[in-house]
């Protein structure tokens, strides 16, 4: 018998029996989980194997396994990508594709049959870093595809998947141990550390329109960088898709949390020559997630529908890498803003799942 008690300034597990046989337990706020994990084991609602070997005595971030009942750290997130390699190697394969600017490695999960004839697509997340429910998503739909491969219809088998569920690692981790609320990447500048907003340091339209789509100030949330491409998470997804042998036909970009889909441009007002098959492809994806849950995602290009944005990674993919099917899908919810519970993970997982799912058919008309 247990009963636990909550107090973050202690260092290590506290436990005392008491005269009625009953033990109180104090416990470090960062070891209840693996505390949690370790007595959901004995009672049989955990696999063995789901728990990290070394108990409660391991650090925290050594918790290796995966749900979408909570938001997850770096190392667990990468940790599942590596799983689902191991355990379905014919159609998984995790490589590397650059280093974050602390030299952390940036990970990308391809799910693929190898058919010659398929079209890659891309699908990102965490490009800011306060936005967790965009890594928890990105890990949720490559979670189907991986396991359910064989029973998935060929408008998803017929796709080269390429998954980077945290295209900012070093943002996320600060997320998580210092900053909730960061949304850079961890950048220097004049000796300090001030990010750059990745998702302003493409190339397409960087710097134009002044402050209004992005800012010159190192001390902005909204900086773009000394010049485009200056940081390396941007340039792992500029060599990642240049270097193709085949051309991307999708590029989906992850965020939250205004509940939108939109499509180029942000950094110009007129309409991109692909203005109406874009639109029809977004209502694809908004009816399915309305299907899905009821929620209405609004549908446009982004400075018809937000702000301007210079220097985004959807105006770069669809202007200068030519990938007709460009969006950014601004994820749940303008209620919480970044702090969505958890408690909705699982359900916005699946309204975006089946988006993208729908989305998916409609491409292959093209
Ligand atoms: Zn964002």
């Amino acid at each position: 018998m247990y009963s636990t008690q909550f107090d973050p300034r202690l260092n290590k597990i506290h436990a005392q029996r008491c005269p009625q046989s009953r033990y109180d337990v104090v416990i470090k706020s960062a070891c209840f989980d693996q505390l949690l994990e370790q007595m959901m084991q004995r009672c049989g609602y955990l696999r063995p194997t789901d728990l990290s070997p070394t108990g409660i005595e391991a650090p925290v971030n050594t918790v290796t396994f995966m749900d979408w009942k909570k938001y997850h750290k770096l190392s667990v997130v990468n940790g599942f990508i590596d799983d689902l390699e191991k355990d379905y190697p014919a159609i998984c394969t995790v490589s590397v594709i650059g280093k974050s600017v602390e030299g952390r490695n940036i990970k990308m999960l391809k799910i693929s049959n190898s058919d010659a004839g398929n079209s890659p697509v891309w699908i990102d997340a965490g490009i800011h870093s306060r936005e967790w429910i965009s890594i928890a998503v990105v890990t949720y739909i490559a979670n189907i595809i991986a396991k359910n491969f064989n029973n998935l219809p060929k408008s998803i088998t017929n796709k080269d998947w390429h998954f980077v569920p945290v295209l900012n690692p070093d943002g996320y981790e600060y997320t998580h141990t210092h900053e909730r609320m960061w949304r850079k990447n961890r950048a220097m500048h004049e000796g300090k550390c001030v990010g750059v907003d990745l998702n302003r340091n493409f190339s397409c339209g960087w710097g134009v329109d002044g402050d209004q789509g992005s800012s010159a100030s190192p001390h902005s949330a909204f900086y773009r960088g000394p010049a485009p491409f200056s940081e390396p998470e941007t340039v792992a997804v500029r060599d990642t898709i240049m270097g193709s042998r085949t051309p991307f036909k999708v590029f989906l970009s992850l965020h939250s949390y205004f509940e939108l889909i939109i499509f180029p441009w942000g950094h110009k007002a007129e309409a991109c020559p692909d203005y109406l098959q874009l639109l029809e492809g977004g209502a694809v994806m908004a009816r399915a997630i309305y299907e899905s849950s009821g929620l209405i995602y609004k549908v446009g290009s982004t400075k018809d529908l937000t702000y301007s944005a210079c220097g985004t990674s959807t105006d770069w993919s669809y202007t200068i890498a030519n990938i007709p099917f460009s969006y950014m899908i601004e994820l749940r919810s303008k209620k919480h803003k970044f702090r969505l519970p958890r408690t909705q993970i699982i359900e916005t997982g699946k309204e975006i799942w089946n988006a993208v799912g729908k989305l998916m058919e409609f491409v292959d008309q093209y």
